[in-house]
């Protein structure tokens, strides 16, 4: 298993005469699963586990995921070893099995790494024998690929993010961190739901470079209406630790321009028991571009369901008037740029002043985002702002961590006050 091949690389490592390393997908066998049933897939699985250790006696032999295995060669080895190691397994991989009577041919798609060469920790080494071995896949032919530096480049790394994504949508791979927002005196009003993606072998990818792609292979309705669930679901539960907070979720120009999104919202809340004020949705400027008026429909059928509505990142992009005046918004969110230009530029504040005015006449709440440090809270204080989100109060964290604050505030005695005190 993984915690035995971790030791084992751990060993070679620090043994320090190098090693190879081999990564090897059984493309096919998830059909297998879905046509023949679990039981024809586990014994398929089985069959090739044990071929694969035949083929490779020296080689330590570990199930790295699903349909993955991850093989390592003894101390000292190298390319030749891996090309050895490849081939013995694609001859023993290409064998027909017998299951559940039927002759079935899987393919294999191995890539290679060899320490010091491609990597000299696990993570690295793990992540350029995977390119590889997706290379190889992406070839479509049985041939294995060692990894080179040209695997590593940005297309390689889009390519790779592509087809994970959808694998991992299905397999719900994905959790929501949140952040504290705070009054003036630093009490907790509500925390907004931020996505995390951290993939295997890949590390944490931020959702300004995984959002874009989950829309563009269509797979981001899913996760959309997976952060509203767990709005919902994070709100009611603020219920049963007797907090009044909200819990504020993104809105894509994507998803706010399909149709059904009012009923999904709605659907979410009935579902989790939570009502539609306890949630915030946040939409950027960008998603009203396209079609003003029905923009504004869509959100004044929000508004009027109960929802609370924010416009996010704003003075970034058209800041227009007429969209502050026009659309039944509750709370602006001032865009983390003029938060950090507040100390340097002196325009900065008279445009946050402007703004918090303005919004006041409006009957909206004004929001800064991005405050890190107590100088910017002091400023902003001064400008009027109601509410605040930064560094300064909490970095976006496990739901369990910001419930164990609120329960300390909340606790008889204790005084409020933002962390950085
Ligand atoms: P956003 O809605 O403007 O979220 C605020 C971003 O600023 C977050 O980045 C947050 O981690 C970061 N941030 C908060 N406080 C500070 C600070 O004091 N200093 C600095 N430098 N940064 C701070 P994150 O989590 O990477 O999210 C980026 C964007 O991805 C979000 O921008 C939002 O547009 C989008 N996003 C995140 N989660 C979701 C989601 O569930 N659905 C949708 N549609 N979009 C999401
Ligand atoms: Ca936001
Ligand atoms: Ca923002």
């Amino acid at each position: 298993n993984r915690a035995a091949l971790d030791q084992e690389i751990g060993r070679r490592i620090a043994d320090g005469r190098g090693f190879a390393l081999m990564f090897l997908a059984l493309d096919g066998l998830n059909a297998v699963h879905g046509g023949f049933g679990n039981p024809a897939g586990e014994e398929l699985l089985q069959l090739a586990a044990g071929r694969l250790a035949r083929a490779m006696p020296k080689a330590f032999l570990a199930r790295w995921g699903d349909d993955e295995f991850v093989a390592i060669g003894p101390h000292g080895s190298g390319k030749a070893t891996l090309g050895e190691m490849a081939q013995r397994a694609l001859e023993a991989i290409g064998q027909p099995c017998a299951i559940a009577g039927h002759d079935i041919k899987l393919t294999p798609s191995i890539g290679g790494a060899c320490s010091p060469e491609h990597g000299t920790d696990s993570q690295t080494l793990l992540r350029h024998a995977d390119a590889a071995m997706f290379a190889a896949r992406q070839n479509g032919c049985n041939r294995p690929v060692v990894f080179h530096e040209a695997l590593d480049t940005g297309s390689q790394r889009r390519a790779r993010l592509h087809s994970q994504l959808r694998a991992d949508v299905e397999r719900d791979k994905f959790h929501f961190l949140l952040q504290p927002k705070v009054d003036g005196a630093g009490r907790h009003l509500g925390a907004e739901l931020l996505m995390r993606w951290s993939p295997d072998r890949i590390g944490t990818v931020a959702p300004a470079e995984f959002i874009p792609i989950a829309e563009d292979i269509g797979v981001f309705d899913r996760l959309g209406r997976h952060a509203i669930r767990s709005a919902a679901r994070i709100a009611r539960e603020l219920r049963t630790i007797d907090s009044a907070a909200t819990i504020a979720v993104n809105l894509s120009p994507d998803q706010l321009s399909r149709p059904g999104l009012v009923d999904m919202a709605l659907e979410a809340c009935r579902a989790e028991g939570a009502d539609p004020s306890w949630l915030e949705l946040e939409l950027t400027e960008s998603a009203l571009v396209s079609d003003i008026g029905a923009v504004t429909r869509l959100l004044v059928r929000l508004r009027d369901r109960g929802f609370c509505l924010a416009l996010d990142d704003f003075g970034t992009g058209y800041s227009s008037l007429s969209h502050l005046r026009q659309l039944p918004l509750h709370k602006v969110k001032v865009d983390q740029s003029f938060v950090k230009d507040l100390q340097t530029d002196p325009r900065s504040l008279k445009a946050l002043e402007g703004i918090v005015a303005l919004c006041r006449t409006l009957r909206i709440t004004t929001v800064a985002e991005g405050v890190e440090t107590s100088a910017q809270f002091e400023s902003l204080r001064a400008t009027g702002i109601d509410e605040f989100q930064g560094y300064l109060f909490g970095r976006p964290m496990a739901k369990e961590a910001w419930f164990e604050q609120l329960r300390r505030m909340n606790r008889p005695g204790s005084a409020a006050g933002h962390g950085a005190g």
